[in-house]
């Protein structure tokens, strides 16, 4: 099981490591960008290069908020939204590659993941305690549907044939920016760190012949851990009800849509999934908050090398089978 290879079990404890030599040190630092704050932590043989690999990883950050930004007028997804429901429109190769994902997860889960339930969510404003209105909402009705995204790649164009859709990748790209950041690392050869891009993050190697500790966020106390897990060599993503939201009485309206109601999913708190690229684990952790526990559950238990880790609406844990065997 690859997961009882990925869990490396018993070490729950972060130990301090000095470098061996001179010039040989931990880097970390985290920058602000994709709305979130991005954190780079390396085990550098020699510090120079050690800094221009962080650095490069941040660049990279930058580069892939500014195309993907659905706020930002000048960005090609911005762009995208403007025109692809007029004619089909060319995009990046890398878009290609993240909206065929994107169709891929929505296929696989009936539609729980879908990138245009923008289509409504941009009339949501969490900040602002703002929800689309009942007449938004009819007007939208049917709108959010990946079938209506066309998808060309080898022509690289996208077309939607519902001129009401608008997508956003705030499902999907942060856990694709971790990986691209984690293939620049071991470009610049780096064999041991992690990157975070908010609730996903990818871990390169160990730490020193132990594992990283990462700790799941309690949903409802923010200084708590639900659940402290040391991994080696893996993503991990995390979807909380927690992260943009606000209250309307006992209603929390958050971030994570379901796109057959269009409000926000109520079943769950949080989501946490293993897998070994971030952008798998970034698009399921939303799709299984969006399913629930046991259509989430179901989804995880027949995917090879990918684990779950729920919190129910009561604040209790389920874990996908194979990290139940491996305890
Ligand atoms: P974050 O790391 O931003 O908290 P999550 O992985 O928890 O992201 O996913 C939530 C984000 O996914 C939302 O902010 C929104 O951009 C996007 N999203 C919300 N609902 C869906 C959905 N049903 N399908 C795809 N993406 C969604
Ligand atoms: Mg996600």
């Amino acid at each position: 099981m690859q997961k009882i290879t990925k869990l490396i079990a018993g070490v729950f404890c972060c130990a301090m490591v000095f470098s061996s030599s001179a010039y040989a040190v931990w880097l970390s630092d985290s920058q602000a960008i994709m709305g979130t704050s991005v954190t780079v932590e390396l085990w550098a043989d020699d510090e120079p290069q050690g800094q221009r690999a962080m650095q490069a990883v941040f660049t990279e950050m930058r580069r892939i908020d500014k195309a993907m930004n659905p706020w930002d007028e000048h960005s090609e997804l911005a762009a995208i939204n403007r025109q692809a429901a007029i004619a089909p429109v060319l995009i990046s190769d890398e878009l290609v590659q993240i909206i065929n994902k994107a169709l891929f997860y929505s296929q696989l889960s009936e539609g729980a993941f879908d990138i245009s339930f923008a289509s409504v969510s941009r009339f949501y404003n969490f900040r602002a305690g703002k929800k689309p209105s009942e007449q938004q909402r009819k007007a939208m009705q049917g709108a959010i549907n990946y079938r209506n995204i066309q998808l060309d790649e080898n022509a690289e164009t996208l077309f939607f044939s519902d001129k009401r859709i608008s997508i956003d990748l705030g499902g999907i790209a942060k856990g694709y920016a971790v990986d691209q950041g984690i293939a620049l690392l071991a470009k610049h050869g780096i064999t041991s760190a992690i990157v975070s891009a908010g609730g996903d993050s990818r871990i390169l190697g160990d730490k020193h012949g132990k594992p990283w500790v990462m700790g799941i966020r309690h949903p409802r106390d923010k200084n708590k851990h639900a659940l402290r897990i040391p991994l080696a060599d893996t993503a991990i993503s995390t979807s909380g009800d927690y992260e943009r939201f606000f209250m309307e009485g006992d209603v929390r309206h958050h971030h994570i849509i379901n796109p057959k109601t269009s409000y926000s999913a109520p079943a769950v708190q949080s989501v946490s999934v293993l897998a070994n690229k971030a952008i798998d684990s970034d698009a399921l952790s939303t799709t299984v908050f969006v399913l629930g526990v046991s259509k989430g559950l179901a989804l995880i238990n027949q995917l090879p090398g990918i684990d779950a880790i729920i919190i129910d609406g009561q604040g209790l844990l389920h874990c996908s089978d194979d990290l139940l065997m491996s305890q």
